[in-house]
Parts: C-alpha cells; sequence; structure tokens
C-alpha cells in the first residue's frame, strides 16, 4: 500500500428531517447566503424548510447557479457576498451548486483575479469562507469532499480546483429530497459515482485489499440499486443507500493509500465544455473505451474486476476482460446513457476538438501511468466514437 494522508472534516447530518438541524451547525450570529440552482428547491419545498430552520438569522439568496456553473455567474455571488458583507455561505442543490459554493467561499477572500484559484488547480487558495451544504442530488460527492469544478464560459474552460479550505463544515443529507429528481438525473448519479469508485480502483495492484473491498462493495450496490432508484422514485432505502454510495465514491475513504486515474473525468470535462453534454454522460462515453485502449495497464484489476464485481469465471483472461468492459457499458446502458460520441450527434471532427483542448490545459500526461499522452486520448476517443 501507498503512504497517504487521510483527513475529512465534514460533519454528515443524514436522514428524513434531517434538515431541522441545520440550526444547531450555523452561528446564530451568521449573515447567511443561501445558493440555488434554478427553481428546484424553490418548487418542491425545500428552500422552505431550510429557511424556517435558519429562524431569525439574517439569510440573503443567490438563485442561478446552472448545471456545471459557471465562473461568469459565480463572480456575481462573490459581489454579493462582498457588499452585504456575508459570513457563511450554505448550498442547497447538487455538486453544481455546491462545486459553486467552495469557489465563491475562496474566491470572497481572495487577492486579485479569482480566475488565479482554477488556474493554480486551488492551490493559491489560502483561506477560505465557512460553508455547509443541504444535498439534493446524490452523484459527485462534492458534499464531502475539498473538490469543485467551475467553467468559464467564454472560453470553455472547464477547469477542476481543490484545497484543504473547501471542505463544507457539515452537509444534511435528507433522502426525501431527492424524491422529486428527474429520472435522468438519477441516471446520471448512479453513473458519475460509479466512474469516480472505478477511478480509483480500476489501476493496478497497489495492496490497497480493504480499499479494494470498499471499492468493489460500493460498485455492487450500485448495480443492485441503480436501477431500482428509477423504478421506484419513493424507495426510501434504495435513496438512502444510493446517496450514500454516492459520498462514500469521493469522500478520500477508497482512494488513500492507491493509485488513481482520473482521465476520464479529464477528458470527459473537455466534451462537457465543448458540447453541453451532461457530467455523467461524458464519463459513459469515455470509460468503456479507455479501459479498453488501457486494457494491457490495468489488465491485473481489469481481471479482479471481471471475478469480484460482475462475477465472470467462463473463457481466457482477455474474453473474460472483454465481457467486464461489455458489462460496463451495458450497464450505463440500462439506465438509459448512451455510451457513444455518435449518440450525441458527435463524429470525427469532436475528436480533434477535445484533443486540441486536452493539448491547451496541458493535460498530456494523464493516467495512473502519466502515459495517457494526446495520442492516447485521441485513440481512446476513436474507439468511443
Ligand atoms: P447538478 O448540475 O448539480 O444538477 C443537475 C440538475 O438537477 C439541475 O437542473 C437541478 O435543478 C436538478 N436538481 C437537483 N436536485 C434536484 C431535486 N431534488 N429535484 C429536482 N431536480 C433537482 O448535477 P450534479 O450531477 O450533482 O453536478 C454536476 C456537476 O458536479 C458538474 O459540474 C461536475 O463536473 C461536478 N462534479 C463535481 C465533483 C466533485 O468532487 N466536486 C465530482 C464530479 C462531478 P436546479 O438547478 O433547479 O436545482
Ligand atoms: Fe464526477
Amino acid at each position: 500500500m501507498n503512504s497517504f494522508s487521510f483527513y475529512n472534516p465534514t460533519r454528515i447530518i443524514f436522514g428524513q428531517d434531517s434538515l431541522s438541524q441545520l440550526d444547531s451547525q450555523i452561528p446564530q450570529s451568521a449573515r447567511v447566503l443561501i445558493l440555488l440552482g434554478g427553481n428546484s428547491a424553490r418548487h418542491n419545498g425545500t428552500l422552505d424548510e431550510v429557511t424556517a430552520a435558519l429562524g431569525e438569522r439574517t439569510v440573503f439568496e443567490f438563485n442561478g447557479i446552472e448545471p456545471n456553473p459557471s465562473y461568469e455567474t459565480l463572480m456575481e455571488a462573490v459581489a454579493l457576498v462582498r457588499r452585504e458583507k456575508l459570513d457563511f455561505l450554505l448550498a442547497v442543490g447538487g455538486g453544481s451548486v455546491i462545486d459553486g459554493t467552495k469557489f465563491v467561499a475562496a474566491a470572497v477572500p481572495f487577492d486579485g483575479e479569482p480566475w488565479g484559484i482554477l488556474e493554480s488547480g486551488g492551490q493559491r487558495i489560502e483561506r477560505a469562507l465557512p460553508f455547509g451544504t443541504v444535498l439534493t442530488l446524490p452523484a459527485t460527492g462534492s458534499e464531502m469532499n475539498n473538490g469543485g469544478v467551475v467553467t468559464r464560459k467564454a472560453t470553455q474552460d472547464k477547469l477542476p480546483f481543490r484545497s484543504q479550505h473547501v471542505f463544507p463544515q457539515f452537509s444534511v443529507m435528507d433522502p426525501t429530497k431527492t424524491y422529486t429528481l428527474p429520472p435522468r438525473q438519477i441516471a446520471n448519479g448512479v453513473v458519475d459515482a460509479f466512474v469516480h469508485i472505478t477511478e480509483q480502483y480500476l489501476t493496478y495492484p497497489a495492496g490497497g485489499m480493504a480499499q479494494d473491498r470498499f471499492a468493489e462493495g460500493l460498485l455492487q450496490t450500485l448495480v443492485e440499486i441503480g436501477p431500482r432508484a428509477l423504478e421506484t422514485p419513493q424507495d426510501y432505502e434504495t435513496r438512502a443507500n444510493l446517496m450514500w454510495v454516492a459520498t462514500l465514491a469521493l469522500n478520500g475513504l477508497i482512494g488513500a493509500g492507491v493509485p488513481q486515474d482520473w482521465a476520464t473525468h479529464m477528458i470527459g470535462h473537455e466534451l462537457t465544455a465543448l458540447y453541453d453534454i451532461d457530467h455523467a454522460r461524458t464519463l459513459a462515453i469515455v470509460l468503456p473505451s479507455l479501459l479498453q485502449v488501457q486494457r494491457e495497464d490495468k489488465r491485473g484489476k481489469l481481471l479482479q474486476y471481471a471475478e469480484r464485481v460482475w462475477h465472470i469465471t467462463e473463457g481466457d483472461d482477455d474474453a473474460r476482460i472483454d465481457q467486464a468492459i461489455a458489462h460496463t457499458r451495458a450497464f450505463f446502458e440500462s439506465v438509459g446513457i448512451a455510451t457513444r460520441l455518435g449518440d450525441y450527434d458527435l463524429g470525427p471532427e469532436a475528436v480533434d476538438a477535445v484533443v486540441a483542448q486536452l493539448d491547451k490545459h496541458g493535460l498530456t500526461a494523464l493516467g495512473e501511468h502519466k502515459n495517457i499522452n494526446l495520442d492516447v486520448s485521441r485513440s481512446i476517443l476513436n474507439a468511443a466514437l
């Protein structure tokens, strides 16, 4: 097992009616900004519950953080926080609102142009406002990690950042708040969480026995409950498990001490920035082809994945790897997510455009061996046509 440092300070408050506990998590004297996406939290009553729980505190609202939050929009929130001298942020929404809130928290006290936060991958963050979250969409794990992704619309740059300063102080997770999600977003959540797990698991054997078993257990849980989450939207146990699996998929636990390969996310971000394809859909396009192209590097773990996650025992090594990749693709398709660029009306010109973006962003050495250069990325995208 590799050496590691693991720290996660986010308190999770989980369960039905957990929103009432917001009151105990935020100082009485706080001047709070609630950050929101479109209208979902206003329409389904979640916002009313949040404001009721905040009682007599001074509360402002910022609406309109879009899916794949934009720098342009978030800077409006930064201006509001500075103008009104607000000192506590509360994200109410999915990964986009939470990521956006992390950015605002870091940008408000940032010296200079806050785009520098994204250009430095978060390294230039020295402090951030305190913030909490109310999660309404199980998918990204942003509710219990210190990463975010922000898009500059003007230049089609979708860039990630990380910092020890942007862990949420707490996240409130009430599975009943996911009941109003459209099937498309549930499917996206299942696939995003699935790929977060494979990116910390499908690399090379590194002796992380517990990490492997955690990852395999989480993957198997998603395979079991993914279809149920779509068929029976108000099944509390299913939604509760989906919510917790998505959090555990990316809170640092399964990735501690093991190699990681975030190439699927990095290539996927470019597809979203260029063509506005949902985040999870880009991952479903890239991952099966990446596993195919990188199958020699990932051979040992692909065989383990085939056996332990998909129970594939027939055939020689290559046949079992082929089956495991086919099962992965079929699982994504089974929840309604297409896995080919052609399914999104994209052809060879998109391959050229994505490779050019990867080059522009310096993403020329991806993967656990840093050997996914631009030529390999091109092969992966060609295999996804
Ligand atoms: P999202 O973009 O936050 O939300 C997608 C849609 O779901 C929005 O239109 C939203 O509507 C709606 N929605 C949310 N909760 C709802 C509810 N309870 N009922 C009905 N509709 C609801 O989706 P996401 O998949 O969670 O986040 C994607 C973003 O996270 C991407 O930018 C991706 O790159 C990023 N990401 C971050 C991490 C990380 O570690 N930080 C990891 C992976 C991905 P409203 O806007 O009206 O609320
Ligand atoms: Fe993701």
